[in-house]
């Protein structure tokens, strides 16, 4: 048995008419099951009833299974999901006033090993299909509490740089009209600062948001927190991404977390400042560490993160500060999968 969603459009036109039906249904499958969140063949009622049996003797539609779910006091909804080779994934609905965030994973563990990341704790296990990825999207469609998703960022666990042609396939279905139909700029791939990814994305012509995770403006403290960073250095991360907005035009924004007694004093932020001042359309999203037991790391006081952004709002720099959402739950990427495997 195949998963249908690893199909394009015209993949699966052809695929109909390899089986004698007409190729046009092919439209009316995507909308069953990007739009209905059909979960089965037999509810197509406009199909005939010998393309339904075909179809559901060939493919499956929905590939994960739920086994865990923990619910935020603010809304954040986090899921917890076992492939059909019983590896797991973390996905997690984020509701804002006028938003829904689908946080979506990318791989089953990841082989980066972020000093601050409940997700590298465990290595890497293998990259989810298309098909995977697009299961935890509809699974959140069809079943957060706060209603459908508006936007779609790709933060949860693994590096979706590192998985690029199954991220973009799974993007490519999100964005498509006659699919999920998510806008492009809706939808985020947030990265570890993969330099080959991120060269590639810039050719592909797709508007999506790019995120980087920089948590560090030496390479001494980024070597520390994030290993890639010996891999992919500042220098060479900083030109890779201002080619980039040569290229595309488009802002990148930085995720900085914060962490006490790490990358968060008054000499941190002068070279957060020095080193973003370089780079046009650059947005600094600050995020107060979530402290996660097996790391030993902590935020910093609130009156430390408030003069951390002041310094570089003074700098002349785009800065926001993350709210921090859904604290009293396995907030932090990859806690709850730990959690799990621990019992
Ligand atoms: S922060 Fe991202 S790249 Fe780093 S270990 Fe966690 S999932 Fe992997």
């Amino acid at each position: 048995m195949r998963d249908i969603k690893e199909l394009s459009l015209d993949e699966l036109g052809k695929k109909l008419l390899s089986l004698g039906s007409n190729k046009y249904y092919a439209k009316e499958i995507f909308g069953w099951i990007y739009k209905k969140g059909a979960l089965a063949f037999d509810r197509m009622s406009n199909l005939p009833a010998v393309l339904r049996r075909s179809l559901s003797e060939e493919f499956y539609i929905l590939g994960l299974k739920p086994v865990g779910l923990e619910k935020s006091k603010d809304g954040v909804e986090k899921f917890l999901f076992e492939l059909k080779d019983k590896n797991l994934v973390e996905s997690v609905s984020i509701p804002a006033s006028s938003r829904i965030t689908g946080c979506i994973s990318s791989q089953a563990g990841c082989k980066y090993a972020c000093n601050f990341c409940a997700s590298g704790l465990k290595g890497f296990k293998r990259n989810l299909s298309k098909g995977e990825i697009l299961d935890e999207v509809l699974y959140l469609k069809n079943n957060c509490k706060a209603g459908s998703l508006t936007h779609i960022v790709f933060m949860g666990t693994g590096e979706p740089l590192d998985n690029y042609d199954n991220v973009i396939g799974a993007i490519r279905a999100i964005n498509s009209r006659d699919a999920l139909n998510i806008g492009a700029r809706r939808i985020t791939i947030s990265t570890c600062g993969i330099i080959p990814g991120i060269e590639r994305l810039a050719k592909e012509d797709l508007q999506v948001e790019l995120s980087v995770s920089l948590h560090a403006a030496d390479d001494k403290t980024r070597d520390m927190l994030m290993p890639v960073n010996k891999r992919y250095p500042l220098e060479k991360l900083m030109a890779c991404l201002g080619q980039y907005i040569e290229k595309t035009n488009r802002q990148i924004t930085f995720e900085y977390i914060l962490i006490k007694g790490v990358n968060s004093g008054a000499a941190s932020s002068q070279k957060l400042a020095l080193l973003l001042k370089k780079i046009k359309l650059a947005k600094i999203n600050l995020i107060p560490a979530n402290p996660v037991a097996e790391l030993n790391i902590a935020p910093p006081s609130r009156s430390d993160i408030i003069s951390f952004k002041e310094s570089l709002l003074k700098a002349g720099l785009n800065v926001t500060l993350r709210r921090e959402r859904g604290q009293d739950i396995s907030a932090a990427c990859g806690q709850l999968r730990l959690k799990y495997e621990k019992i």
